[in-house]
């Protein structure tokens, strides 16, 4: 593992629209990959989760964060809340409060994982890899120290509760199953949903520790409902809302709509 290369920068960002931004860290393994979202609004900005935190998200975006943003999480897998300790507002469902505040389980070392992404890489015919990145961060950068800095939350969510940006408004859904607190933020007037891992195109994880897939199922039946026009996921690319109803589908089975 110590042989691996330093990355000559840990973010890759990309402009999605005039007031949305997509980091990403592509020296992490496609498993913890996560997307952080950045919307620039009239009077506030907010952050959709914050990355693994192997690196700092702060230096590498200076120009974003010149305006301090409200961080909202998804949901408090150590992929979406390693960088949480860098903001100052973080903001997360009450059902996953006390995983910010004490992080539970995070690790660089492919064989610490969770034994549904064994069976996860095992389908795809892709060996667990023994480190979850390609490069380091800087030189002398030890994985094996990895840890998630515990961030305590400063507000706590509930379904209906409102993230107002001055110009543009998100509404908290409440969509338990990937995990019991997990949330998407929906802009109704502009149909954009941030879904984190309640819905991404891949494979979706439903028997992690604190999965529930009866609640899953419940959630999935009222995002079909949701007139999406586009959704803005925890992984992998955005959708538009005949991928989502497909994503859907497929994860209700026959006769499960
Ligand atoms: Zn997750």
């Amino acid at each position: 593992m110590s042989g691996l290369p330093v990355a000559p920068r840990w973010f890759d960002r990309r402009r999605v629209d005039d007031s949305i931004t997509m980091l990403v860290e592509p020296h992490v393994h496609p498993l913890l990959r996560s997307n952080i979202w950045h919307v620039r609004g009239g009077e506030r900005d907010l952050l959709v989760d914050a990355g693994c935190g192997v690196a700092s998200l702060r230096d590498a975006a200076p120009d974003l964060f010149a305006r301090e943003p409200v961080v909202v999480f998804t949901h408090a897998h150590y992929d979406h809340v390693g960088g949480a300790h860098e903001f100052a507002e973080r903001w997360i469902h009450e059902a996953e409060a006390s995983s910010l505040a004490e992080p539970e389980f995070s690790t660089l070392v492919g064989s610490d994982l969770p034994v549904e992404f064994h069976a996860l890489l095992d389908e795809m015919g892709v060996p667990m890899p023994e480190a979850l990145v390609d490069a380091l961060p800087y030189g002398g950068y030890d994985i094996a120290t990895y840890d998630v800095v515990p961030a305590p939350a400063t507000r706590l969510l509930r379904e209906g509760d409102t993230v107002d940006l001055g110009d543009r408004a998100f509404t908290v859904l409440h969509l338990p199953g990937h995990t019991p607190g997990g949330i998407a933020l929906w802009d109704e007037d502009g149909g954009v949903l941030f879904s984190g891992d309640v819905i991404y195109d891949a494979p979706l994880l439903d028997s992690l520790p604190g999965s529930d897939p009866a609640a899953y199922r419940a959630t999935m039946r009222r995002l079909r409902d949701l007139p999406v026009r586009v959704v803005h996921p925890g992984h992998e690319p955005s959708f538009g809302r005949d991928r989502m109803i497909e994503v859907i589908d497929a994860y209700l089975g026959p006769g499960g709509a």
